[in-house]
């Protein structure tokens, strides 16, 4: 490949004011933009990294669901009080 060729890069998701991900077919790296951000992964970070926030977000949901389970709990229990 020629090194001096432009990349065309594929917007995968997201829109272009806060938050997308970009996709360049000819060396395969990923690009996250958040803001002024950019972060560059290849396939298997870009992989990692999905992999961390999906477990990041199962959590959060364990942990939400337990405290709204406790919260539930008070509710219920409280009618029971004398
Ligand atoms: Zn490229």
């Amino acid at each position: 490949m020629n090194s001096t060729t432009q990349h065309k890069k594929v917007q995968l998701s997201g829109n272009d004011n806060d938050c997308s991900v970009m996709f360049c077919p000819d060396c395969g790296i990923f690009e996250v933009n958040l803001g002024a951000i950019t972060l560059r992964f290849n396939n298997q970070s870009f992989n990692e990294f999905n992999a961390t926030l999906a477990l990041a977000k199962k959590r959060l949901i364990a942990i939400n669901t337990v405290a709204n389970t406790e919260v539930n709990l008070q509710t219920a229990s409280a009618g029971y009080v004398h």
